[in-house]
């Protein structure tokens, strides 16, 4: 038997079940980006079994029966099964960077920049994921007290899982916002600039057009800069980029004879 499942149908339910077994811990050890990954690559047959440390052999074991596979040992390529950890932060050494908390996959760090620091423990995976950004070394890992494996149990693996897709979904969100945020300043410098053609305002505004435009073509969207008012026909792309051209080297023209005029 190989030591990887193929699974042409009903894939999603096979990888919540999956998805049940790993510890949530969404430490990357496996080579992933998190549990979930990792899940979806086993339900498609593209990897064997053992690369999860925190799951060590009894995840091994429920994953070889779920997937009718045999058991293998845990891959040291991996890493090594050992207790569960929490993250410890030394709050005198803390300058308030905040790369630990946009390091951490279950938002399980509370600070603000510039402040202290410090790990929310009972949310705490042990993920270990926060200590290499910290410029100051003042994240340690300890061993969790009392000692436990470092599998999360049930109801502690969907409590984690629960925050881990919050946390994906507010990265999501924040960066959707940043986007429209970014697009509806670049629409009003446009508009300002349109009210004085053949400034240096103007020019600007023709190049954060014409990156706007590139930008949305590779994402295959319409640029916010180029879609036409709600009681506008729309724009001939073609036609409206040779207008923007041409308004960019008559304002360019405009710009060199005002200058020369000034010497
Ligand atoms: S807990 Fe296991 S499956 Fe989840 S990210 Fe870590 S190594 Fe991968
Ligand atoms: S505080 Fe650190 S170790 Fe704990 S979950 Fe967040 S990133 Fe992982
Ligand atoms: S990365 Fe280190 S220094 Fe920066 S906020 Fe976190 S604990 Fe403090």
């Amino acid at each position: 038997m190989n030591a990887t499942a193929t699974v042409a149908s009903g894939a999603s339910d096979l990888v919540d079940q999956i998805d049940a077994i790993l510890p949530q811990t969404q430490c990357r050890q496996c080579g992933f980006d998190g549990c979930r990954p990792y899940a979806e690559a086993l339900a498609a047959g593209t990897v064997p079994l053992n690369q999860c440390p925190p799951g060590g052999a009894a995840g091994i074991v429920e994953l070889a029966a779920l997937l009718k596979l045999p058991i293998l040992p845990l891959s040291a390529e991996h890493g090594i099964e050992q207790p569960r950890e929490l993250a410890v932060i030394d709050e005198e050494c803390c300058i308030g960077c905040t790369l630990c908390i946009q390091a951490c996959p279950v938002d399980a760090i509370f600070g603000a920049a510039k402040q202290m620091h410090t790990v929310i423990n009972a949310e705490c995976t042990g993920c270990a994921l926060c200590v290499a950004p910290c410029p100051v070394d003042c994240i340690d890992m300890v061993v969790l007290q009392p000692v436990a494996l470092s599998r999360l149990v049930e109801p502690e693996r969907s409590h984690a899982r629960g925050r881990y897709q919050f946390h994906q979904f507010r990265l999501d969100r924040e960066q959707r916002e940043r986007h429209e945020r970014l697009a509806q300043k670049a629409v009003t410098k446009l508009a300002a600039a349109q009210q004085a053609p053949g400034s240096d305002e103007a020019l600007r505004a023709e190049k954060i057009r014409a990156a706007m435009a590139r930008a949305s073509a590779k994402r295959g969207e319409v640029s916010p800069a180029d879609e036409p008012a709600p009681d506008q026909p729309a724009a001939d792309p073609i036609q409206d980029d040779a207008e923007v051209l041409k308004q960019a080297r008559i304002a360019a023209a405009i710009a060199r004879a005002t200058a020369l005029r000034k010497r």
